[in-house]
C-alpha cells in the first residue's frame, strides 16, 4: 500500500520505517530540509535502538523515501498519517497549528480518495477540525481517522512492531477496512485492534498518559512519606507491585515525570477538561507534585551543602529524560541544571546519546565530558539523573579517585544503601534514608 507520513520526528520516522518493513511503499514528509537530506543520505536523525537496521534496509530497497514536498509525498497515497508536533499552546491546550496547517494544505492538493490519520496526540474534537480544514478546498472524497500512537521512546520499534493494542477511531466501513489491512501484519501475536468512535480514540491517548503519570506521581509522594517516616520506598514498591491489581510497572519513584509527552498531555487534558467545565482535580495535583519532585534532589543538595551551592562544581550523569533515547524534551535533568546554574554552581555532564541535543540547548553554559568518569574530575558531588545501564554498576574506585569528596545524589535509586555504606560514600537517593 502507498502511504505518506507527514512529520518525520520520533513518531513519524518509526511509523514510516515500520510500515515500510511490512512491505508498504512509504514516503515521509518533513519541512526540515536538513533532516530530509540526512535521512536520504542514510543518516538516522534520532537515537532509537534497533531502528538503524530496518531504516537502512528499507531505504536501500526503496520502500522508504523522504521529501520536503507535501504534494510529492502524498501522491498516490491511500493513507496519509499526520505525525506532527502538538506542543502546549498559550493556555496549555495542544497547539493545533501544525496539524490544521497541513490539513488545510492537503485540501488544496489531494487528487484521489485517501484516509487522513491523526497519529499525533490531539484533543477531543480535532478530527472534526481536520475534516473541516481539508473540506474547505477539497474536491475529492476522503475520511479522517484517529489512530493515537502508544510507542515508548527507547523501545519504540518493538512497541510499534508488536503493539499491546491498536486504537482506531473511525466512522465508516471503507476507512476501517483500509486501516485493518494496513495493521494486519502487526497483530500476529493476537493483540487486538480496538475500533471506536473518533472522540473516544482521541481521549484514550490522554487517559493512558495521564493515568501512567499519575501512577508515578503517586509513588513520588509515597517516596516523600518514606523519607519522613524512615521507610524504604523500594521495599514498599515491591510490597505493592506484587498485587496484580496494582502491577509492577510504573512504580519507580524518581525526580519527576518528564519527556515530550506526559507533562504536555496532562496539561492539555486539564485544559480541555476546563473548557468542558470540568476541574480535573487529580491531574492538577499531579502537575503540582511534579513541580516539587523535579527539584527534590536539588533541595537535598542545598541542605547537604548548607544552602551554599555557589562555586560548587557537580558531575551529572544522564541528560535524556529516560534511558535509550537522545530526547531531552522536558527532561528532569534540565530543571536540575537550571536550578544549579541559578544557584551559582557549575556542571560537567555526560550522557551516552543525548549530548548533541543538550549541547544545542545549553551551548557553553555547562561542560560536557567524553566519558562518565571524565565528568567526575574535581567535582564536589556526582548527580545521577537518568538510569542508563552503564551507570548501574560503575567502578566506584574510579569515582572516588576523581571526585573531590565521596558524595553521590542519585535521582534513580541505582545503588543499594548497604553497598554505599560499605564503600563509605555519602549517598542520597529518593524515598530512602540517606547514607552518611
Ligand atoms: P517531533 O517534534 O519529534 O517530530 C515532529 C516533526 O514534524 C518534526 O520533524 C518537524 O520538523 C515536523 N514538522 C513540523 N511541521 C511540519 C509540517 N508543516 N510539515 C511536515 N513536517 C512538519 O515530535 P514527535 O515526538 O514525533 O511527536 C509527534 C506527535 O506524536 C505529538 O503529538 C506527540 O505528542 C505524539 N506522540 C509522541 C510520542 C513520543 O514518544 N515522542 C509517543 C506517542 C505520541
Amino acid at each position: 500500500m502507498k502511504i505518506a507520513v507527514v512529520g518525520t520526528g520520533y513518531v513519524g520516522l518509526v511509523t514510516g520505517t515500520c510500515f515500510a518493513e511490512t512491505g508498504n511503499d512509504v514516503t515521509c514528509v518533513d519541512i526540515d530540509q536538513q533532516k530530509v537530506d540526512k535521512l536520504r543520505a542514510g543518516e538516522i536523525t534520532i537515537y532509537e535502538p534497533g531502528l538503524d537496521e530496518i531504516f537502512l534496509r528499507n531505504l536501500k530497497e526503496e520502500r522508504l523515501k523522504f521529501t520536503t514536498s507535501l504534494e510529492e509525498g502524498i501522491k498516490g497515497a491511500k493513507i496519509i498519517f499526520l505525525a506532527l508536533p502538538t506542543p502546549p499552546g498559550e493556555n496549555g491546550s495542544a497547539d493545533l497549528k501544525y496539524i490544521l496547517g497541513v490539513a488545510d494544505d492537503l485540501g488544496k492538493i489531494m487528487q484521489d480518495y485517501a484516509v487522513v490519520v491523526d497519529k499525533s496526540t490531539v484533543p477531543v474534537g480535532t478530527a472534526d477540525k481536520v475534516r473541516e480544514a481539508i473540506s474547505r478546498n477539497c474536491s475529492v472524497d476522503f475520511d479522517v481517522v484517529s489512530n493515537p500512537e502508544f510507542l515508548r521512546e527507547g523501545v519504540a520499534v518493538d512497541d510499534f512492531m508488536k503493539p499491546d493494542r491498536i486504537v482506531i477511531g473511525v466512522e465508516n466501513e471503507r476507512a476501517k477496512k483500509i486501516m485493518s489491512e494496513l495493521y494486519a501484519p502487526f497483530l500476529r501475536s493476537g493483540n487486538p485492534i480496538i475500533y471506536m468512535d473518533l472522540r473516544s480514540a482521541e481521549l484514550t491517548k490522554y487517559a493512558a498518559n495521564s493515568f501512567l503519570a499519575t501512577k508515578i506521581t503517586f509513588m513520588n509522594e509515597i517516596a516523600q512519606l518514606c523519607e519522613r517516616m524512615g521507610a524504604d520506598v523500594d521495599m514498599v514498591r515491591l510490597g505493592i507491585g506484587t498485587d496484580e491489581r496494582i502491577g509492577k510497572k510504573f512504580l519507580f519513584p524518581g525526580i519527576g515525570i518528564g519527556g515530550s509527552c506526559f507533562p504536555k498531555d496532562i496539561y492539555a487534558l486539564v485544559t480541555s477538561a476546563s473548557e468542558y467545565d470540568y476541574n480535573f482535580k487529580i491531574l492538577n495535583a499531579v502537575m503540582k507534585v511534579n513541580q516539587v519532585q523535579r527539584l527534590h534532589l536539588v533541595a537535598k543538595m542545598k541542605k547537604y551543602f548548607n544552602e551554599g551551592l555557589a562555586g560548587k562544581h557537580f558531575a551529572l550523569w544522564g541528560l535524556s529524560f529516560k534511558p535509550n533515547t537522545d530526547d531531552i524534551r522536558e527532561a528532569p535533568s534540565l530543571y536540575m541544571i537550571d536550578a544549579l546554574l541559578e544557584a551559582g554552581a557549575s556542571i560537567c555532564a555526560f550522557d551516552p546519546e543525548a549530548m548533541p541535543n543538550a549541547k544545542n540547548y545549553y551551548g557553553s553554559k555547562i561542560a560536557f565530558a567524553e566519558s562518565q568518569y571524565e565528568a567526575l574530575h574535581n567535582a564536589d558531588a556526582l548527580i545521577i539523573a537518568t538510569e542508563w545501564n552503564e551507570f548501574r554498576a560503575p567502578d566506584f574506585q574510579k569515582i572516588q579517585n576523581r571526585l573531590k569528596s565521596k558524595v553521590i545524589f542519585d535521582g534513580r535509586n541505582l545503588f543499594e544503601n548497604s553497598a554505599m555504606t560499605q564503600l563509605g560514600f555519602h549517598y542520597e537517593s529518593i524515598g530512602r534514608s540517606p547514607v552518611n
